[in-house]
């Protein structure tokens, strides 16, 4: 089991590995124990350096004049790296450059790019200094030189290797087995992990992760076994809303502004919210306009979660994007939940953003065939135990091969047969389990698309509704 790894970055005249050249080469030899030794040298290219990779990088020709050629810079850092892994954000793009040097053909990469896409999947963004950011290294700013990267890139890898030690021991240990199977680079990390493991405690770090973005503070495994609610009973007679108590809510010193930081009282919101409000009341359709800045949502969830709460009976509110969804969702209604009182809502996306979990057990006992499977495999398995929807959208899943594999993993796919699935029966199915909750739901939260699906199957996707607002 390999316990030596080689951070390695380059930095070079451009991005093509079959036109650009290396100008300076780093690379820090390191132990999980904390040893560490280095390696850095300018390269000639043999061309002029662009003034914008100057820029970058502060390297000029001045710096490279009596530096090595590529061919000798190459022979030196194979003679520092040997045998052992090379670590490196986007390795392939640095393994590339050298490998038409002719070294480095053999050794295994690791990609920090790759193990963060699996172990840290709700990174606003992936590049080295983010990421460094994101996991809170205290550590110096990305220079764009190759030793300091090349360093960045040994911190990164060891406080994901950090990560990785808190997994459940069986999860590492397939991980590494179904890894194996198809020469996985990051196969090396995961042993390292598993043997670290063994000897260290752990606690669910992207549990704590994903609960943190839906704004709990649970942590470690968070599907939640128990049935759903009953569905809403709607009243027969409907009780009108209270609209001067509604205005009142909405008062400069009332319950909303309390529990809203930086809340501001506008008169057009409440016109809006008097106006939604009148038209539950009396059963008509009402069409706004109403400009930026208004506040729009909270005039239309008011008076929705009010009706929908004294009457039993749903209001979906259909956005124009899953991202205005998730706003909703993360954001306008925990703060309306905080200042009212307690009333279900949820969520409703179309089928392929649910797992199915019948079709995942399939894929694992088969076990993976390429890398690019490998690679899905362990994000699934990682996040799996720790996810409350089974919603493919908390993946980071950046290529469109990923994203075709989640597709055919999906609720979504051909493949379903509920009367033939024991996750259907033990409702423990997300995308059913989606539904039922749904069904019992007073705000049932869905974007434009999921809408015309549900009008086009005639009422098949959504429960039944009477109230929409659009
Ligand atoms: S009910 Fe359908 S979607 Fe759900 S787990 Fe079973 S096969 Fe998959």
């Amino acid at each position: 089991m390999p316990k030596t790894y080689i951070a390695l970055d380059l930095e070079t005249t451009g991005l093509e590995p079959g036109r650009d050249a290396i100008i300076e080469i780093g690379a820090v030899r390191f132990h999980v124990d904390g040893s560490v030794e280095r390696f850095q040298t300018f390269v000639n290219p043999g061309r002029p350096i662009p003034p914008f990779i100057t820029k970058l990088t502060g390297i000029c020709d001045a710096d490279v004049a009596g530096a090595p050629s590529p061919r000798q810079a190459a022979e030196q850092v194979a003679q520092f790296v040997k045998r052992d892994p090379v670590v490196g954000h986007n390795v392939g793009f640095d393994l590339a450059f050298l490998r038409r040097q002719r070294v480095l053909r053999a050794n295994p990469g690791i990609d920090t790019f790759e193990l963060a896409g699996i172990l840290v999947p709700h990174a606003s963004r992936y590049s080295l200094a983010n990421l460094v950011e994101e996991l809170g290294l205290d550590l110096p700013e990305q220079t764009h030189r190759a030793l300091d990267d090349a360093e960045l890139t040994r911190e990164l890898f060891l406080a994901l290797l950090g990560r990785a030690m808190q997994l459940p021991l069986d999860t590492l240990q397939e991980l590494v087995r179904q890894g194996r199977r198809v020469s996985w680079g990051a196969t090396y990390f995961f042993e390292d992990a598993l043997h670290e493991r063994r000897r260290e405690g752990f606690q669910g770090a992207i549990g704590a992760q994903l609960a943190a973005r839906r704004g709990d503070d649970a942590a470690g495994p968070l599907f939640v076994r128990e049935s759903p609610p009953e569905p809403l009973q709607g009243r027969r007679e409907p009780r009108p809303v209270d609209i001067e108590a509604l205005t009142a809510l909405l008062a400069p010193d009332g319950p909303i502004a309390e529990a809203t930081p930086a809340y501001e009282y506008r008169s057009q919101q409440v016109e809006m919210m008097q106006a939604v409000a009148e038209a539950f009341n009396e059963g008509r359709h009402l069409l706004v306009e109403a400009g930026t800045g208004t506040g729009k949502s909270l005039a239309y969830l008011l008076p929705a979660i009010e009706w929908a709460v004294q009457n039993g009976q749903r209001v979906v509110i259909s956005t124009n994007t899953i991202n205005l969804q998730e706003q909703l969702a993360g954001k306008d209604i925990p703060q309306l939940m905080e200042a009212l009182y307690p009333f279900r809502w949820q969520v409703m996306k179309g089928r392929g953003h649910y797992l199915c979990r019948r079709q995942f057990e399939a894929f694992r006992r088969r076990g993976p065939r390429s890398v690019e499977e490998a690679r899905m495999l362990a994000k699934i398995l990682i996040w799996l135990p720790n996810t409350l929807d089974g919603d493919g959208d908390e993946l980071f899943l950046p290529t469109s091969e990923e994203r075709q594999m989640w597709h055919d993993l999906s609720a979504g796919s051909e493949a379903c047969e509920p009367e033939r699935c024991r996750y259907f029966y033990e409702g423990t199915c997300f995308f059913y389990r989606a539904r039922a909750l749904a069904e019992a739901a007073h705000l049932l939260i869905v974007n434009h698309a999921l809408l015309m699906a549900d009008a086009v199957t005639q009422n098949r996707v959504l429960p039944n509704y009477e109230l929409l607002i659009v």
